[in-house]
C-alpha cells in the first residue's frame, strides 16, 4: 500500500454537558444510534457511545461520555473530562432556568480543561499534548417545542458569540440539527489537532 492509500484513524473523547433532562442522553442516541426514548431514565455511572464521520476521507471517531444523570447531584468529576477535545453543552429552549446554569457549566469547563491533558490516538499510537484548544458548542435543544420556547434563538446565538463558542439549535425528538452539530465539533477537533500536533 502506498502511502496515499493509507487509511488514517482518528478518535477523539468529547463530553455532553448541561442540566438535567435537557435532552443529553438523546442527542447522543440520535447521533450514534438514531434513537430517541421518550421517557429516558437516568441510569448513574457514565457512559459512552461512538460514531465516526469521514472529514478529509478519514474516518474521525468519536467517543461521546454523557454524564448519565451524575449532573443531578452536582457530581460531575474530573475523570470525565479527562482527555477530552470537545464538549456541547446542552440547554432546553423550552426551560429558561436551563440557560441561566449555561453560565455554571462553563465555569465548570475552563477550570476542568484548563488542567489536564489530552490524548491523541492516531495511527495505532496514543500520544499526550497539553494544548487545551477545546471545541466547544452551545447547543438549544428541543426545538421542536416552539409553542413552549422560553429563550429566543437570539439570547442563544449572542450567548455562544460573547463565549466564543459554536452555536446550533436542535431537537433529538424529530433530529433536526444532530448530525450538524456533532459533526461541527468533530471536524473542528479534526482541524485544531492536525494543525498542531499530528
Ligand atoms: P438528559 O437528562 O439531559 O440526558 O435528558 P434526556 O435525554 O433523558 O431527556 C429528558 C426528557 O426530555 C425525556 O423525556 C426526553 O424524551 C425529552 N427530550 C429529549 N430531547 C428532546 C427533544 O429534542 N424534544 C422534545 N420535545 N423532548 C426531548
Amino acid at each position: 500500500m502506498s502511502d496515499d492509500e493509507t487509511v488514517e484513524e482518528y478518535l477523539f473523547k468529547i463530553v455532553i454537558i448541561g442540566d438535567s433532562a435537557v435532552g443529553k442522553s438523546n442527542l447522543l442516541s440520535r447521533f450514534a444510534r438514531n434513537e430517541f426514548k421518550a421517557h429516558s431514565k437516568a441510569t448513574i455511572g457514565v457512559e459512552f457511545q461512538t460514531q465516526s464521520v469521514e472529514i478529509d476521507g478519514k474516518e474521525v471517531k468519536a467517543q461521546i461520555w454523557d454524564t448519565a444523570g451524575q449532573e443531578r447531584f452536582r457530581a460531575v468529576t474530573s475523570a470525565y473530562y479527562r482527555g477530552a477535545f470537545g464538549a456541547l453543552l446542552v440547554y432546553d429552549i423550552s426551560r429558561r432556568a436551563t440557560f441561566d446554569n449555561v453560565a455554571r457549566w462553563l465555569d465548570e469547563l475552563n477550570c476542568k480543561f484548563y488542567t489536564l491533558f489530552h490524548i491523541v490516538y492516531h495511527e495505532s499510537k496514543f500520544a499526550a499534548h497539553s494544548d487545551t484548544t477545546v471545541a466547544r458548542m452551545l447547543v438549544g435543544n428541543k426545538c421542536d417545542l416552539e409553542n413552549t420556547r422560553e429563550v429566543s434563538l437570539d439570547e442563544g446565538k449572542s450567548l455562544a458569540e460573547s463565549e466564543g463558542l459554536f452555536f446550533i439549535e436542535t431537537s433529538a425528538l424529530d433530529s433536526t440539527n444532530v448530525w450538524t452539530a456533532f459533526e461541527i465539533v468533530i471536524r473542528e477537533i479534526y482541524n485544531n489537532v492536525s494543525r498542531k500536533v499530528l
